[in-house]
């Protein structure tokens, strides 16, 4: 499902720089990514959905190599094949709750908001608990309620890789739980690979393989 090669990338010359000889994701495994603060997993994650161009090496996701597409092909890529649960949300407050989740069908044109789509969505906002909340703005919601929002969309389009960053990280211990749940039952229905970045450690067992990213610091061996 991701296949990074020789990996290099840098903010700039003489900022933070990352470096992963090899890194490897199946299709529908679970892995959970953990490391210090400042270690670069949000990095990988733009890198592996697109959003940021590596300097040298290759990332390939469900076959096709992302950093060889063009800007426009990129973004497209993603909107249907990858579902993103960013760490900031990164919701639009002009929106509904609702047209949050179904934005990816706005931007896709390939992806059609068809009553399938919108019965999906339905359902994962109340597996979610915030089906009652969707004619609300983000800014009229909790943290918590916004980061549900975030995961709706992340899965509504049912994409085969789920990057997920801190998704539960704003959340009561009961719901992470909850919501790492429908996340794994969300990604087996569609065979999808999840690849999270979290600080919960007690989440750690559900995972089928854990990746310290401490090692990935460039200079710093195994
Ligand atoms: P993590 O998610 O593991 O906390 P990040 O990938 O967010 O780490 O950041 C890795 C490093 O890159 C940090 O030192 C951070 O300050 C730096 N960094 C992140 N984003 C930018 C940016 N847009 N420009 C310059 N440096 C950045
Ligand atoms: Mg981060």
């Amino acid at each position: 499902m991701v296949r990074v090669e020789n990996l290099t990338f840098g903010y700039s010359a003489d900022g933070f720089r990352l470096r992963i000889p090899e890194f490897s994701l199946v299709d529908g495994e679970r892995l959970a990514v953990v490391g210090p603060s400042g270690s670069g997993k949000t990095t990988l994650l733009n890198l592996i959905a697109g959003i940021l161009s590596p300097e040298s090496g290759t990332i390939e996701v469900a076959g096709t190599v992302v950093s060889r597409l063009s800007d426009a092909k990129r973004r497209r890529f993603r909107a249907s094949q990858i579902g993103f649960v960013f760490q900031d949300f990164a919701l639009l407050d002009y929106l509904s709750a609702r047209q949050n989740i179904f934005y990816p069908y706005r931007v896709t044109p390939a992806l059609t908001l068809d009553v399938a789509a919108k019965d999906r969505a339905e359902k994962l906002a109340t597996a979610c608990g915030i089906g009652d909340k969707l004619d609300r703005h983000p800014s009229a919601l909790s943290q918590g309620e916004q980061q549900r929002v975030a995961i709706c969309r992340a899965l509504v389009t049912q994409p085969k890789l789920i990057l997920s960053d801190e998704a539960t990280g704003n959340l009561d211990p009961e719901s992470k739980g909850r919501i790492l749940d429908l996340l794994f039952e969300q990604a087996a229905e569609a065979g999808a690979a999840v690849l999270a970045v979290t600080h919960d450690h007690e989440l750690l067992p559900r995972f089928e393989r854990v990746l310290d990213f401490a090692q990935f610091r460039e200079g710093i061996q195994v």
